[in-house]
This record gives C-alpha cells, sequence and structure tokens, in this order.
C-alpha cells in the first residue's frame, strides 16, 4: 500500500469493472498513515489523468474511491464487521448467510477482498492467469509478502514464491535469529505456533503449513526468544482475544476471559489448571466460536500444549 499503491487501486477499479460497482471504499487502521498519505495521493494522481470519476475515457464505465480511517480494532478485520463499522454500527461479527456477496454494505451486494488478492490482480490481467498460476505450487500459486520481526538480523517485509523453504526465508532472507529463538508465530495472533526444529519441514504455502497442522494466513513472523516463558505467552494470546472480541458470542466473549484468568493463576499461586477442564474451553472456542477470533486462539495454544509439554507442564494438573 506504501510502496505501489497503484497497484491496488488498479486491481480495485477492475474488480469493480467486472462486477459492476462504481465504488471502492479502502478501509485503513489509523495506526498506518504512511497508507493512508501513499493511497491518497495516488487517488489524486489518477483522478488527475482522468481513470477514475464518471465515464471513465468516455467508456461508461464510473468508478470512485472512499477511504475509510478506521480506528484499530483487530475484528474489523473480520468481513462482515468491516462492513458494519463502516455503516458506523458496533463492529460485530454478523451471521452467514447472507454472505457480503449477496448482501454486504448497506445491504447492497459486496466483494471484500485482502490488499494482497487485489494488488495482484494488474499482473494477471498484464501477463494472463497462467503465467500467475505458474508462480507457486500446488493450488498456493503467485507470491506471498512475508513479515519479519526484529528477532531476524535483517527484519522487513519480503515477496516470495509461494513453495519457497521456510528455511529460504529465515536463514537468507532473514539472516538468521539475533538471539536464541524457540519458536516462531506465523500467520498472525491467531497463527500456527511453529517449533524451530520444524524450519526444514515447511515451505511457505497453505497446504505444506495445513499439513503439518499450522497456518499461513498472512506469513507475518514473530519470534518467542528461548528466554521468554510460552505459558505467558499463551496467556497473552488469551487476552489478546478477551480484549478484541466483539461480544457477539459465547464461547469467545467468556471463554476468553476465562482461560486467560486460569494461566495467569497458575503463574501467580498454587494453583494448576485441570488438563480436562482447559482443553473442554479450548475445544468449546475452537468448534462454537462464531468467527475466526473465538475460532483461531485453539491452534496456536494446541501447538504449545504439543510441542512445550514438558515447559508447560509444571502448570498443569
Ligand atoms: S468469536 Fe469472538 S469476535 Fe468472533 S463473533 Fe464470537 S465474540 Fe465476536
Amino acid at each position: 500500500m506504501e510502496e505501489r499503491p497503484h497497484s491496488l487501486l488498479l486491481g480495485m477499479i477492475l474488480a469493480g469493472y467486472i462486477i459492476g460497482a462504481r465504488h471502492g471504499v479502502l478501509y485503513i487502521r489509523g495506526e498506518y498513515p504512511e497508507s493512508i498519505r501513499a493511497q491518497r495521493a495516488a487517488i489524486a494522481e489518477i483522478r488527475q489523468a482522468g481513470y477514475i470519476g464518471d465515464n471513465i475515457l468516455g467508456s461508461g464505465f464510473s468508478f470512485d474511491f472512499k477511504i475509510i480511517e478506521a480506528q484499530g480494532a483487530y475484528i474489523c478485520g473480520e468481513e462482515t464487521a468491516l462492513l458494519s463499522s463502516i455503516e458506523g454500527q458496533r463492529p460485530e461479527v454478523r451471521v452467514r448467510p447472507p454472505y457480503p456477496t449477496q448482501q454486504g454494505l448497506f445491504n447492497q451486494p459486496t466483494v471484500v477482498n485482502n490488499v494482497e488478492t487485489l494488488a495482484s490482480v494488474p499482473f494477471v490481467l498484464q501477463h494472463g492467469g497462467a503465467a500467475y498460476a505458474a508462480i507457486g505450487r500446488g493450488r498456493s500459486t503467485g507470491t506471498k509478502l512475508v513479515c519479519l520481526d526484529g528477532h531476524f538480523n535483517q527484519p522487513g517485509l519480503y515477496e516470495v514464491d509461494m513453495g519457497t523453504p521456510l528455511a529460504t526465508v529465515v536463514h537468507q532472507l532473514g539472516g538468521g535469529f539475533r538471539h536464541p529463538v524457540k519458536a516462531m508465530h506465523i500467520g498472525g495472533p491467531l497463527g500456527g505456533l511453529v517449533p524451530v526444529h520444524k524450519i526444514d519441514a515447511l515451505t511457505v504455502d497453505f497446504e505444506s503449513f495445513a499439513q503439518n497442522g499450522f497456518l499461513l494466513g498472512h506469513a507475518s513472523v514473530v519470534c518467542i526468544p528461548e528466554s521468554y516463558p510460552l505459558i505467558q505467552y499463551i496467556e497473552h494470546l488469551f487476552e489478546f482475544t478477551a480484549h478484541e472480541s466483539c461480544g457477539k458470542c459465547f464461547p469467545c466473549r467468556i471463554g476468553s476471559t476465562r482461560g486467560a484468568e486460569m494461566l495467569h493463576k497458575a503463574q501467580t499461586s498454587d494453583y494448576r489448571i485441570d488438563r480436562t477442564l482447559f482443553d473442554d474451553l479450548v475445544e468449546t472456542l475452537e468448534i462454537g466460536s462464531l468467527c475466526a477470533l473465538g475460532g483461531g486462539l485453539p491452534l496456536p495454544v494446541k501447538n504449545a500444549l504439543m510441542y512445550f509439554e514438558g515447559e508447560l507442564k509444571p502448570y498443569f494438573t
């Protein structure tokens, strides 16, 4: 959005042309002022060139953009909460069906896509679908943006072909770890927790991560140093979910808070967590939550319990 803003805008114009939409809405968190500035400047440029507005270049097609500066709620990344937020309502998740393509923004059919998808559209149009599909591996075609945190020697944002070995990302692009690291949290707060001994088993694509019990998600990588207690990390995940929960369904609204309480108590008193009770809580979150926030929390928690059983054992009965 900041370095190649026109790719996203062109992808949106093309999507609008194909589905017959006149408006494209960019929903950008207010914490990313650079993205907002870059997109505003790019929109002004293409308006000047006559590529947006009424009857673009005499084609009979009209299209324009609106930027919403959103106020930092994680749940607004969920498509129906995002739509409610644009409408000025509480950003609560909606029950589907109806899906946004049937009944979306202000009850009109709406396509919601992420930036990476839309920004790829111009390449597909220019080079053809076959050329795009030739990049990648299996059903994961094209490229993926990977974001490496400050525990890498060379942190930053990299674009790699789908199917690139994770080891290449970690050791060549990232230049290895700055400090000893025991696990990487890949794919966002609700992505999988990948222990470092699994690096060589994974390639950056959806299938490889799913087959190994992880989730590629948006492929950001947050490292957990050797010195950082896993129990504290899991507690943080529950707290994060409790803080960001929209409150619509009770497994997430109540379960995230109960989980955080149990994990906190186990670290600050003689209390030991009943493993059966904890597994029940995690299962309830997994199968009973309405959206991927409550439903996604169990994955990193289960990864942690599986790969770091020895470290976590003292906190459970
Ligand atoms: S899982 Fe959480 S965020 Fe999602 S609908 Fe339920 S309460 Fe809201």
